[in-house]
């Protein structure tokens, strides 16, 4: 294994993980704040990932400074894909698993940028306070992958191997990680959090946990998160640790006869309850209550509210009872 002599600082910017491989860091990891990889030999370069808007992504492309002939995308959610035009403008190929490219134009930056940009009288408006600054989706035109594949790819920059290998439904159902076995470093999407609580859309945990310990076991040691700082192989089981943890308080609840609204309120995340986010445990409960049997879930908007509610809660806690 190519173990790593230092991991990057976790600062904003480009950082070099090993001869062939960098990544672009955007702290804190919170909404919106993805990680980007780059794999770059002799005239080839590949990017995994673009930003959530143009000019974040214009940030990204300018650090990289020099032609990108491909871009991979990890899934289809708008903080990792919408800024492909840029690429698209350049000639470049976009690849994705066929789910991504299918589901990417299912919801419009129009529509988020609305949501984000709720009224402070909503919860979603406070909630969503500080990314509806940050962001700007004036004029992105979703541009989804065209090359796609369902299970494995391999590309060759100038000599490297970079596999791609989905691993989905686990945080979308188009998750795909990036192993480059040159550098001995995974990009590894949204299907890694670090010290940051993971969110789910579709897909299910034991799927989750399988994709972890297959990052686990590769023979990588430096793995690039979706959101939060480079990580050793430890974290993709400290991740898998917590999905064991809040299913079982989960199933505590459900035996005890407590709604779903009830336990995404009050389930505690315990030992990770210091990770950034913490309210998203609402959609790891949400999904557990699923496989449990009970319903279909909840849709995002509830799903995203019932996330500010706890959000507010846990923010703001009301002075003794009343
Ligand atoms: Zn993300």
């Amino acid at each position: 294994m190519t173990v790593p002599t230092a991991l990057p600082p976790y600062a904003e910017g480009l950082h070099r993980l090993g001869a062939v491989t960098s990544t672009y860091l955007q702290p804190d990891g919170g909404f919106g704040l993805s990680n980007a990889g780059v794999v770059a030999r002799g005239d080839d370069t590949l990017l995994v990932d673009t930003f959530f808007d143009l000019a974040h992504t214009r940030r990204l492309l300018d650090a990289i400074g020099r032609p990108v002939r491909r871009c991979v995308n990890t899934h289809d959610n708008g903080d990792h894909c919408w800024g492909n035009q840029l690429l698209a403008q350049e000639g470049a190929e976009l690849i994705g698993h066929r789910h991504c490219a299918e589901d990417m134009t299912k919801i419009s930056p129009a529509v988020l940028g609305a949501l984000l940009r709720m009224p402070p009288d909503t919860v979603l408006g406070r909630y969503f306070a500080g990314a509806g600054d940050r962001f700007d989706f004036d004029g992105i035109e979703v541009t989804p992958p065209t090359t796609v594949f369902d299970d494995e790819l391999t590309l060759d920059v100038e000599g490297v191997a970079v596999h791609l290998v989905h691993v989905g439904p686990a945080h979308t159902r188009s998750d795909v990680i990036a192993h480059v076995p040159a550098d001995g470093v995974v990009f590894c999407g949204d299907i890694l959090f670090r010290l940051c609580t993971p969110l789910g859309w579709e897909g299910d945990t034991d799927t989750w946990i399988a994709a972890l310990e297959l990052i686990a076991t590769l023979d990588a040691g430096t793995l690039v998160p979706g959101h939060g700082p480079v990580c050793t192989p430890a974290a993709a089981l400290e991740m898998r640790d917590y999905f064991e943890y809040v299913r079982a308080e989960a199933r505590s609840a459900y035996e005890r006869g407590v709604t779903l609204a009830d336990a995404a309120a009050s389930i505690d995340p315990g030992p990770y309850a210091a990770w950034a986010e913490s309210e998203r445990v609402v959609s790891i409960v949400a999904r557990n209550y699923r496989e449990f049997g009970a319903g279909d879930g909840v849709d995002p908007v509830t799903m995203l509210t019932w996330m500010a509610q706890r959000w507010e809660a846990d923010s703001h806690p009301r002075d003794g009872a009343d």
